[in-house]
Protein backbone atom coordinates (compact mmCIF):
# COMPACT_ATOMS: atom_id res chain seq x y z
CA UNK A 1 0.00 0.00 0.00
CA UNK A 2 1.42 3.55 -0.94
CA UNK A 3 2.07 5.76 1.96
CA UNK A 4 1.96 8.85 0.71
CA UNK A 5 3.58 10.83 3.57
CA UNK A 6 4.18 14.06 1.77
CA UNK A 7 0.23 15.45 2.34
CA UNK A 8 1.56 15.35 6.30
CA UNK A 9 3.59 18.39 6.24
CA UNK A 10 0.55 20.50 4.82
CA UNK A 11 -2.00 19.21 7.16
CA UNK A 12 -2.65 21.82 9.41
CA UNK A 13 -3.78 21.72 13.30
CA UNK A 14 -7.23 21.65 12.87
CA UNK A 15 -6.90 19.16 9.76
CA UNK A 16 -5.45 16.83 12.42
CA UNK A 17 -8.40 17.61 14.72
CA UNK A 18 -10.70 16.71 12.70
CA UNK A 19 -9.38 13.72 11.75
CA UNK A 20 -8.94 12.70 15.77
CA UNK A 21 -12.47 13.50 15.54
CA UNK A 22 -13.34 10.98 13.04
CA UNK A 23 -11.06 7.93 15.08
CA UNK A 24 -12.86 8.85 18.14
CA UNK A 25 -16.59 9.13 16.66
CA UNK A 26 -15.78 5.31 15.21
CA UNK A 27 -15.87 3.78 18.86
CA UNK A 28 -19.42 4.10 18.06
CA UNK A 29 -20.33 4.00 14.26
CA UNK A 30 -18.72 3.12 11.59
CA UNK A 31 -19.50 5.67 9.68
CA UNK A 32 -19.24 8.81 11.83
CA UNK A 33 -22.38 11.43 10.83
CA UNK A 34 -20.53 14.66 9.54
CA UNK A 35 -22.82 16.49 11.99
CA UNK A 36 -21.46 14.48 15.52
CA UNK A 37 -17.21 15.26 13.65
CA UNK A 38 -18.32 18.78 13.93
CA UNK A 39 -19.41 18.61 17.28
CA UNK A 40 -16.37 16.82 18.55
CA UNK A 41 -13.97 18.59 16.98
CA UNK A 42 -15.10 22.27 18.25
CA UNK A 43 -12.80 24.12 16.23
CA UNK A 44 -12.50 27.53 17.37
CA UNK A 45 -13.56 29.23 14.12
CA UNK A 46 -15.65 26.78 12.67
CA UNK A 47 -15.11 25.38 9.43
CA UNK A 48 -15.37 21.47 9.93
CA UNK A 49 -16.45 20.68 6.17
CA UNK A 50 -14.05 22.19 4.56
CA UNK A 51 -11.88 20.60 6.52
CA UNK A 52 -13.46 17.34 6.03
CA UNK A 53 -13.29 18.15 2.35
CA UNK A 54 -9.49 18.54 2.52
CA UNK A 55 -9.40 14.94 4.34
CA UNK A 56 -10.88 13.57 1.81
CA UNK A 57 -9.15 14.73 -1.02
CA UNK A 58 -5.99 13.10 0.39
CA UNK A 59 -7.38 10.10 0.59
CA UNK A 60 -7.45 10.20 4.43
CA UNK A 61 -11.21 9.53 4.88
CA UNK A 62 -13.96 7.71 3.25
CA UNK A 63 -17.02 9.52 2.32
CA UNK A 64 -20.66 8.06 2.48
CA UNK A 65 -23.96 9.10 2.45
CA UNK A 66 -25.73 5.96 1.60
CA UNK A 67 -28.04 6.11 5.40
CA UNK A 68 -26.92 10.24 6.37
CA UNK A 69 -23.96 12.16 5.38
CA UNK A 70 -20.64 10.48 7.10
CA UNK A 71 -17.12 9.52 7.07
CA UNK A 72 -14.77 7.28 8.64
CA UNK A 73 -10.96 6.84 8.61
CA UNK A 74 -9.26 5.15 5.48
CA UNK A 75 -5.59 3.16 6.98
CA UNK A 76 -4.30 6.25 5.88
CA UNK A 77 -5.87 8.55 7.89
CA UNK A 78 -5.23 6.45 11.12
CA UNK A 79 -1.33 6.12 9.44
CA UNK A 80 -1.31 9.34 9.52
CA UNK A 81 -2.61 9.69 13.45
CA UNK A 82 0.17 7.20 14.59
CA UNK A 83 2.71 9.02 12.63
CA UNK A 84 2.35 12.24 13.52
CA UNK A 85 1.68 10.78 17.44
CA UNK A 86 4.83 9.85 17.11
CA UNK A 87 6.86 12.79 15.21
CA UNK A 88 5.75 14.82 18.00
CA UNK A 89 7.14 12.91 20.49
CA UNK A 90 10.74 12.87 18.92
CA UNK A 91 10.61 9.10 17.78
CA UNK A 92 11.31 9.65 14.55
CA UNK A 93 11.43 12.68 11.86
CA UNK A 94 11.33 11.42 8.32
CA UNK A 95 9.55 8.11 6.56
CA UNK A 96 11.72 6.27 3.76
CA UNK A 97 10.85 3.15 1.66
CA UNK A 98 8.56 0.03 1.92
CA UNK A 99 10.52 -2.95 3.46
CA UNK A 100 8.28 -5.71 3.88
CA UNK A 101 4.49 -6.21 3.10
CA UNK A 102 2.58 -8.85 4.24
CA UNK A 103 -1.00 -9.72 4.86
CA UNK A 104 -1.62 -8.06 7.49
CA UNK A 105 1.22 -5.12 7.90
CA UNK A 106 3.47 -2.35 6.03
CA UNK A 107 6.75 -2.13 6.98
CA UNK A 108 8.92 1.26 6.19
CA UNK A 109 12.40 2.66 7.01
CA UNK A 110 11.88 5.59 9.52
CA UNK A 111 14.75 7.86 10.55
CA UNK A 112 15.30 9.87 13.54
CA UNK A 113 16.70 13.07 14.03
CA UNK A 114 20.49 11.78 14.57
CA UNK A 115 19.67 10.08 10.92
CA UNK A 116 19.37 6.38 12.77
CA UNK A 117 16.92 3.96 10.68
CA UNK A 118 14.19 1.87 11.97
CA UNK A 119 11.73 -0.27 11.14
CA UNK A 120 7.77 0.89 11.45
CA UNK A 121 5.51 -1.79 10.82
CA UNK A 122 1.94 -0.81 10.48
CA UNK A 123 -0.37 -3.61 11.34
CA UNK A 124 -3.35 -3.99 8.95
CA UNK A 125 -5.03 -7.12 10.75
CA UNK A 126 -8.43 -6.57 10.23
CA UNK A 127 -8.14 -5.57 6.72
CA UNK A 128 -9.71 -8.89 5.60
CA UNK A 129 -12.12 -8.93 8.31
CA UNK A 130 -13.17 -5.47 7.71
CA UNK A 131 -14.82 -5.77 4.45
CA UNK A 132 -16.83 -8.68 5.92
CA UNK A 133 -17.96 -6.33 8.83
CA UNK A 134 -18.73 -3.78 5.82
CA UNK A 135 -21.15 -5.86 4.08
CA UNK A 136 -23.21 -7.21 7.04
CA UNK A 137 -23.15 -3.85 8.27
CA UNK A 138 -27.12 -3.71 9.01
CA UNK A 139 -26.56 -7.31 10.49
CA UNK A 140 -23.65 -5.91 12.94
CA UNK A 141 -24.85 -2.39 13.50
CA UNK A 142 -22.25 -0.41 15.21
CA UNK A 143 -20.80 -3.19 17.52
CA UNK A 144 -18.43 -4.18 15.45
CA UNK A 145 -17.54 -1.34 13.65
CA UNK A 146 -14.47 -0.13 14.62
CA UNK A 147 -13.13 -3.70 14.29
CA UNK A 148 -10.14 -3.29 11.94
CA UNK A 149 -8.86 -0.05 14.15
CA UNK A 150 -9.53 -1.37 17.78
CA UNK A 151 -7.75 -5.29 16.33
CA UNK A 152 -5.00 -3.48 14.49
CA UNK A 153 -4.00 -1.75 17.64
CA UNK A 154 -4.12 -4.58 19.35
CA UNK A 155 -1.71 -6.45 17.40
CA UNK A 156 0.52 -3.57 17.78
CA UNK A 157 0.27 -3.81 20.99
CA UNK A 158 0.92 -7.43 21.54
CA UNK A 159 3.55 -7.23 18.65
CA UNK A 160 5.26 -4.51 21.14
CA UNK A 161 4.64 -6.06 24.60
CA UNK A 162 6.03 -9.30 23.28
CA UNK A 163 8.94 -8.26 21.74
CA UNK A 164 10.27 -6.05 24.94
CA UNK A 165 9.81 -9.14 26.90
CA UNK A 166 11.81 -11.53 25.09
CA UNK A 167 14.63 -8.53 24.71
CA UNK A 168 14.43 -8.33 28.20
CA UNK A 169 15.18 -12.45 28.59
CA UNK A 170 18.04 -12.26 26.27
CA UNK A 171 16.16 -13.25 22.50
CA UNK A 172 17.39 -12.22 19.37
CA UNK A 173 14.36 -9.83 18.62
CA UNK A 174 14.52 -6.50 17.23
CA UNK A 175 14.64 -3.59 20.30
CA UNK A 176 10.97 -2.19 20.43
CA UNK A 177 11.38 1.41 20.42
CA UNK A 178 7.84 2.97 20.39
CA UNK A 179 4.05 1.78 19.75
CA UNK A 180 1.17 4.09 18.90
CA UNK A 181 -2.45 2.97 17.66
CA UNK A 182 -1.34 0.21 14.95
CA UNK A 183 1.93 1.05 14.51
CA UNK A 184 5.42 -0.53 16.19
CA UNK A 185 9.01 1.11 15.63
CA UNK A 186 11.41 -0.81 16.06
CA UNK A 187 15.31 -1.05 15.35
CA UNK A 188 16.18 -2.52 11.72
CA UNK A 189 17.73 -5.52 11.53
CA UNK A 190 20.14 -6.12 9.01
CA UNK A 191 20.14 -8.81 6.52
CA UNK A 192 17.42 -10.66 4.91
CA UNK A 193 14.50 -12.78 5.28
CA UNK A 194 16.00 -16.53 5.34
CA UNK A 195 13.42 -16.98 2.64
CA UNK A 196 15.79 -15.60 0.21
CA UNK A 197 18.58 -16.89 1.44
CA UNK A 198 19.98 -19.86 -0.95
CA UNK A 199 23.62 -20.94 0.57
CA UNK A 200 24.55 -20.84 4.18
CA UNK A 201 28.62 -21.22 5.40
CA UNK A 202 26.98 -23.46 8.72
CA UNK A 203 23.82 -24.51 8.11
CA UNK A 204 23.82 -26.99 10.69
CA UNK A 205 24.77 -24.32 13.38
CA UNK A 206 21.82 -22.11 12.13
CA UNK A 207 19.48 -24.82 12.39
CA UNK A 208 20.37 -25.96 15.59
CA UNK A 209 20.51 -22.04 16.46
CA UNK A 210 16.74 -21.57 15.14
CA UNK A 211 15.32 -24.61 16.76
CA UNK A 212 17.57 -24.10 20.56
CA UNK A 213 15.29 -20.53 20.26
CA UNK A 214 11.83 -22.57 19.62
CA UNK A 215 13.03 -24.58 22.55
CA UNK A 216 14.31 -21.67 24.89
CA UNK A 217 10.65 -19.93 23.90
CA UNK A 218 9.31 -22.83 24.88
CA UNK A 219 10.78 -22.99 28.54
CA UNK A 220 9.61 -19.42 28.87
CA UNK A 221 6.38 -20.60 28.30
CA UNK A 222 5.72 -19.11 24.67
CA UNK A 223 5.05 -20.37 20.89
CA UNK A 224 5.88 -17.98 18.05
CA UNK A 225 2.77 -19.94 16.03
CA UNK A 226 4.39 -18.22 13.02
CA UNK A 227 7.75 -19.78 12.89
CA UNK A 228 9.29 -20.15 9.72
CA UNK A 229 11.32 -18.69 7.01
CA UNK A 230 9.61 -15.52 6.58
CA UNK A 231 9.90 -14.68 9.73
CA UNK A 232 13.89 -15.55 10.83
CA UNK A 233 16.10 -12.94 9.56
CA UNK A 234 19.55 -13.83 8.99
CA UNK A 235 22.96 -11.34 8.00
CA UNK A 236 25.86 -12.31 6.42
CA UNK A 237 27.60 -13.72 9.81
CA UNK A 238 24.39 -15.88 9.99
CA UNK A 239 23.03 -13.77 13.33
CA UNK A 240 19.58 -15.09 13.51
CA UNK A 241 16.81 -12.39 14.37
CA UNK A 242 13.42 -13.73 14.89
CA UNK A 243 10.65 -10.75 13.81
CA UNK A 244 6.72 -10.92 13.82
CA UNK A 245 4.85 -11.56 16.84
CA UNK A 246 1.28 -10.95 17.15
CA UNK A 247 0.16 -14.19 16.96
CA UNK A 248 2.27 -16.03 19.65
CA UNK A 249 0.84 -17.77 22.59
CA UNK A 250 1.27 -19.48 25.76
CA UNK A 251 2.10 -22.97 25.73
CA UNK A 252 -0.50 -23.33 28.43
CA UNK A 253 -3.07 -22.49 25.12
CA UNK A 254 -5.17 -25.47 24.26
CA UNK A 255 -3.91 -25.94 20.98
CA UNK A 256 -0.43 -25.71 21.78
CA UNK A 257 1.20 -28.85 21.07
CA UNK A 258 0.12 -28.39 17.53
CA UNK A 259 1.18 -25.00 17.55
CA UNK A 260 4.45 -26.18 18.77
CA UNK A 261 4.90 -29.39 16.48
CA UNK A 262 4.03 -26.85 13.06
CA UNK A 263 6.56 -24.27 13.90
CA UNK A 264 9.32 -27.14 14.29
CA UNK A 265 8.46 -29.15 11.34
CA UNK A 266 8.07 -25.51 9.31
CA UNK A 267 11.81 -25.41 10.25
CA UNK A 268 12.87 -28.98 9.78
CA UNK A 269 11.01 -28.92 6.25
CA UNK A 270 12.95 -25.80 5.38
CA UNK A 271 16.77 -27.22 6.22
CA UNK A 272 15.86 -30.42 4.54
CA UNK A 273 14.34 -28.82 1.22
CA UNK A 274 16.95 -25.64 0.92
CA UNK A 275 20.15 -27.56 2.39
CA UNK A 276 19.32 -30.80 1.86
CA UNK A 277 19.90 -31.51 5.31
CA UNK A 278 19.11 -35.18 6.69
CA UNK A 279 17.80 -35.96 9.82
CA UNK A 280 18.24 -38.64 11.99
CA UNK A 281 15.66 -41.37 13.01
CA UNK A 282 13.57 -39.74 15.56
CA UNK A 283 14.32 -41.30 19.23
CA UNK A 284 11.39 -41.55 20.60
CA UNK A 285 9.23 -42.62 17.70
CA UNK A 286 9.63 -45.61 15.85
CA UNK A 287 6.95 -45.12 13.17
CA UNK A 288 9.04 -44.00 9.84
CA UNK A 289 5.75 -43.79 7.71
CA UNK A 290 5.61 -40.26 8.43
CA UNK A 291 8.72 -38.11 7.82
CA UNK A 292 7.76 -34.73 9.14
CA UNK A 293 6.31 -36.59 12.30
CA UNK A 294 9.17 -38.48 12.67
CA UNK A 295 11.09 -35.26 12.41
CA UNK A 296 9.31 -33.30 15.19
CA UNK A 297 8.75 -36.36 17.51
CA UNK A 298 12.56 -35.40 18.06
CA UNK A 299 11.62 -32.59 19.64
CA UNK A 300 8.66 -33.44 22.26
CA UNK A 301 6.58 -30.51 23.51
CA UNK A 302 5.30 -32.10 26.53
CA UNK A 303 9.20 -32.83 27.41
CA UNK A 304 9.96 -29.08 27.69
CA UNK A 305 10.11 -27.77 31.33
CA UNK A 306 8.08 -24.56 31.16
CA UNK A 307 8.29 -23.36 34.44
CA UNK A 308 10.50 -20.10 33.72
CA UNK A 309 7.23 -19.27 33.14
CA UNK A 310 5.06 -17.08 31.02
CA UNK A 311 6.16 -13.70 30.50
CA UNK A 312 3.49 -12.30 32.90
CA UNK A 313 4.53 -9.17 34.30
CA UNK A 314 6.46 -7.77 31.21
CA UNK A 315 3.75 -7.71 29.08
CA UNK A 316 1.18 -6.64 31.97
CA UNK A 317 4.40 -3.75 32.09
CA UNK A 318 3.62 -3.00 28.49
CA UNK A 319 -0.13 -2.15 29.28
CA UNK A 320 -1.14 -6.30 26.85
CA UNK A 321 -3.60 -7.72 29.75
CA UNK A 322 -5.30 -11.03 29.39
CA UNK A 323 -8.07 -9.72 27.68
CA UNK A 324 -6.22 -8.31 25.21
CA UNK A 325 -4.92 -11.74 24.25
CA UNK A 326 -8.33 -13.13 24.32
CA UNK A 327 -9.54 -10.69 21.93
CA UNK A 328 -6.71 -10.96 19.84
CA UNK A 329 -6.66 -14.77 19.72
CA UNK A 330 -10.78 -15.14 19.46
CA UNK A 331 -10.02 -13.00 16.29
CA UNK A 332 -6.69 -15.11 15.36
CA UNK A 333 -8.57 -18.38 15.29
CA UNK A 334 -11.45 -16.94 13.25
CA UNK A 335 -14.10 -17.53 16.02
CA UNK A 336 -15.71 -13.91 16.28
CA UNK A 337 -15.17 -10.42 15.30
CA UNK A 338 -14.16 -7.87 18.31
CA UNK A 339 -16.69 -6.23 19.91
CA UNK A 340 -14.83 -5.42 22.95
CA UNK A 341 -14.35 -1.64 22.99
CA UNK A 342 -16.81 0.34 25.63
CA UNK A 343 -20.04 1.52 24.22
CA UNK A 344 -19.63 4.85 25.29
CA UNK A 345 -22.36 7.70 24.03
CA UNK A 346 -21.84 10.11 21.49
CA UNK A 347 -21.68 12.91 24.20
CA UNK A 348 -19.06 10.93 26.25
CA UNK A 349 -17.12 11.25 22.72
CA UNK A 350 -17.54 15.39 22.66
CA UNK A 351 -16.38 15.51 25.91
CA UNK A 352 -13.07 13.27 25.25
CA UNK A 353 -11.55 15.35 22.74
CA UNK A 354 -11.78 18.63 25.04
CA UNK A 355 -10.11 16.60 27.72
CA UNK A 356 -7.79 14.80 25.98
CA UNK A 357 -5.56 18.08 24.75
CA UNK A 358 -4.07 17.41 28.22
CA UNK A 359 -3.59 13.87 27.59
CA UNK A 360 -0.05 12.00 27.17
CA UNK A 361 -0.46 9.28 24.98
CA UNK A 362 1.71 6.74 27.38
CA UNK A 363 -1.89 6.70 29.15
CA UNK A 364 -3.46 4.66 26.36
CA UNK A 365 -5.18 1.72 27.55
CA UNK A 366 -6.86 -0.06 25.02
CA UNK A 367 -9.08 -2.12 26.85
CA UNK A 368 -10.29 0.84 29.14
CA UNK A 369 -11.92 4.65 27.77
CA UNK A 370 -9.36 5.15 24.96
CA UNK A 371 -8.79 8.96 24.95
CA UNK A 372 -6.17 9.98 22.49
CA UNK A 373 -3.60 12.99 22.36
CA UNK A 374 -3.98 16.07 20.49
CA UNK A 375 -0.57 17.55 20.82
CA UNK A 376 -0.20 18.33 17.33
CA UNK A 377 2.21 20.76 16.25
CA UNK A 378 1.42 22.73 13.34
CA UNK A 379 4.47 21.91 10.38
CA UNK A 380 7.03 24.57 9.44
CA UNK A 381 9.22 24.58 6.63
CA UNK A 382 8.69 21.45 4.79
CA UNK A 383 12.00 19.30 3.48
CA UNK A 384 12.06 16.82 0.98
CA UNK A 385 15.19 15.46 0.81
CA UNK A 386 17.44 14.10 -2.09
CA UNK A 387 18.15 10.51 0.06
CA UNK A 388 14.62 8.85 -0.12
CA UNK A 389 13.82 10.04 3.17
CA UNK A 390 10.52 12.30 3.13
CA UNK A 391 10.70 14.55 6.57
CA UNK A 392 7.94 15.30 8.50
CA UNK A 393 8.34 18.95 9.48
P1 LIG B 1 3.84 -9.72 8.67
O1 LIG B 1 3.13 -9.85 9.97
O2 LIG B 1 3.04 -8.95 7.69
O3 LIG B 1 4.35 -11.02 8.14
P2 LIG B 1 6.59 -9.10 9.44
O4 LIG B 1 6.85 -8.55 10.78
O5 LIG B 1 6.90 -10.55 9.25
O6 LIG B 1 5.09 -8.77 9.00
O7 LIG B 1 7.41 -8.24 8.39
C1 LIG B 1 7.29 -8.45 6.98
C2 LIG B 1 8.66 -8.27 6.34
O8 LIG B 1 9.17 -6.96 6.63
C3 LIG B 1 9.70 -9.22 6.87
O9 LIG B 1 9.71 -10.43 6.16
C4 LIG B 1 10.98 -8.44 6.68
O10 LIG B 1 11.46 -8.59 5.36
C5 LIG B 1 10.55 -7.01 6.89
N1 LIG B 1 10.80 -6.58 8.27
C6 LIG B 1 9.94 -6.64 9.32
N2 LIG B 1 10.48 -6.15 10.45
C7 LIG B 1 11.73 -5.76 10.12
C8 LIG B 1 12.82 -5.16 10.86
N3 LIG B 1 12.72 -4.87 12.16
N4 LIG B 1 13.95 -4.90 10.19
C9 LIG B 1 14.06 -5.19 8.87
N5 LIG B 1 13.09 -5.73 8.14
C10 LIG B 1 11.94 -6.03 8.73
MG1 LIG C 1 5.84 -12.21 8.87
Amino acid sequence: MKLDVDVLRYLSKDDFRVLTAVELGMRNHEIVPAELIDRIARLKHGGTYKVLKNLLKHKLLHHDSTKYDGFRLTYLGYDFLAIKTMVNKGVFVSVGRQIGVGKESDIFEVADEDGKIMAMKLHRLGRVSFRAVKSKRDYLKHRSSYNWLYLSRLAALKEFAFMKALQTHGFPVPEAVEHNRHCVIMSLVQGYPLVQVKQLQNPETVFETIIGIIIRLAEHGLIHCDFNEFNIMIDDEEKITVIDFPQMVSVSHRNAKMYFDRDVECIFKFFRKRFNMTFQESIDDNDNSNEGREEAGKLCFSSIDSSAGFLDKELAASGFGKKDEEDIQRFIEGEVESDTNSDSEDGDLVRNLNEADDLNVDSLHLSEQVIYPLAFVVIQDPLAMGNGMCYLF
